[in-house]
């Protein structure tokens, strides 16, 4: 699988973009929780990736 970095993201701008349903969850969170904390440039940082070949989107994230 080859992943190229789309961008930092809190959950926010990924419903901006339509594909919270979509992405596949690295980040070891609940969704639940994701939604409530993951904010871009906040304590828990998302990171989001998009397979080159499948186009699949798959989310990290760390804490500050
Ligand atoms: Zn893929």
């Amino acid at each position: 699988m080859k992943f190229h970095f789309i961008g930092y993201v809190g959950w926010s701008e990924i419903v901006e973009k339509g594909i919270e349903d979509e992405i596949e969850n690295f980040t070891e969170m609940a969704i639940e929780d994701l939604q409530l904390y993951l904010i871009n440039d906040g304590q828990l940082q998302g990171y989001l990736f998009q397979c080159l070949e499948c186009g699949k989107y798959c989310l990290y994230a760390d804490c500050a």
